[in-house]
């Protein structure tokens, strides 16, 4: 079934793609977020082009030949929007089989552990500490995400004592038997992240992520060899010869792609693949409530080396004001520590008809 039109819905945080076959059936995707209406420009420009015309069953194939085609603009914004495409293709396939996506690639419904992953630095150990206690108490969380050093900060701390005081102030109020996992954004060089990383393994921290520039695989995985706690990275690279290589170095201990910054889920199973290949478990990035926390969702009922746990952003309308009124329905209820993965046709969502009307529209449709 020949794709026919393919429309967007933007503003300049988050962007939703919209498919239509010939026979009138649809499917939703989302580009990745921040800087959507750019990414929107990217998709009717340098993806529809290749796209409209082609059978929604040619998904791989696609994506491959978008990626030769747009050669020479290889790029960040490239990916991000043909995960558009593909996160509306496999909605499409979803309700055209009445099966939730993660179904068609192996899952099944059901529920996720997650963690309580935060995004701030700019908040002081005590309302941090604060917060985690009232999440832990209202929705279940066993395990919490939180800043360490600053980011691509050259070792500087986001204020002079907050690290080394953070993680054991969590540590002592969550108590022992809560999952710790710290993110510091590519701030140390390796000597300073393994120094860190003994900090963090003597207060039982079970996950440090980018410890070193992302970029710098040699610095990252002499952390990684020089520490019991996994290290883990990934978040930034749609690029298939730096996953090869990220995982043919054993740069990280675990592997975290980010479905939307990498083209969309059918690269993701692929680097997902290649990890498990290499015994390295995936423990996808999800950093908003958008649509990538759902698709995340959706490929870790279906992969056999699916992480521990989901990263569930914590940050509210203070934070991410876009993140406001984009469903018509909550897929993101938070119970016991878990969240469900339906048995709804597709990802289980509609777009609300009100964010919509609200939204930038373009659309790209096959010549009649
Ligand atoms: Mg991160």
């Amino acid at each position: 079934m020949k794709i026919r039109k393919l429309e967007t819905f933007t503003n300049e945080f988050v962007g939703f793609v919209r498919l239509t076959a010939e026979d009138g059936s649809i499917g939703w995707g989302q580009l990745s977020t921040y800087n959507s209406d750019i990414t929107a420009a990217v998709f009717h420009r340098q993806v529809a082009p290749w796209t409209l015309g082609r059978s929604v069953t040619d998904l791989k194939a696609l994506v491959g030949e978008i990626a030769e085609r747009e050669h020479k603009f290889s790029c960040s914004y490239l990916y991000r929007a043909m995960a558009g495409l593909d996160t509306a293709i496999w909605d499409l396939r979803g309700r055209l089989a009445q099966k939730p996506v993660t179904e068609l690639i192996g899952g099944t419904p059901g529920r996720l552990r997650a963690y309580a992953s935060s995004m701030r630095r700019d908040i002081t150990p005590e309302d941090e500490v604060a917060r985690f206690q009232r999440l832990r108490d209202a929705h279940g969380f066993d395990a919490f995400k939180f800043r360490i050093g600053s980011e691509c900060g050259h070792d500087r701390d986001e204020w002079e004592g907050r690290t080394e005081a953070i993680v054991p102030a969590i540590r002592t109020a969550l108590g022992p038997d809560i999952s710790l996992l710290v993110d510091a954004n590519s701030c140390y060089s390796p000597a300073r992240a393994i120094e860190v990383g003994r900090m963090l393994e003597q207060n039982g921290v079970e996950h440090f992520e980018e410890p070193c520039p992302y970029w710098e695989m040699e610095q990252t995985r002499e952390v990684t060899q020089a520490l019991a706690l996994d290290i883990t990275g990934g978040e930034q690279d749609y690029d298939m010869q730096h996953w090869r290589r990220m995982v043919a170095m054993r740069a990280v201990d675990i592997i975290q792609p980010d479905i939307l910054y990498l083209g969309g889920m059918a690269r993701t199973l692929q680097v997902a693949r290649m990890g498990e290949a290499a015994g390295l478990p995936c423990t996808p990035h999800a950093a908003n409530l958008g649509l990538v926390t759902l698709f995340t969702m959706h490929l870790l009922r279906a992969i056999p080396n699916a992480g521990k746990y989901l990263e569930f952003s914590i940050e509210g309308p203070d934070y991410y004001p876009w993140q406001e009124g984009l469903f018509t329905e909550n897929p993101y209820e938070v119970t016991d520590g878990m969240v469900t993965v339906t048995d709804r046709p597709g990802w289980g969502i509609e777009i609300s008809p009100e964010w919509l009307a609200m939204s930038s529209y373009q659309q790209s449709e096959l010549a009649a």
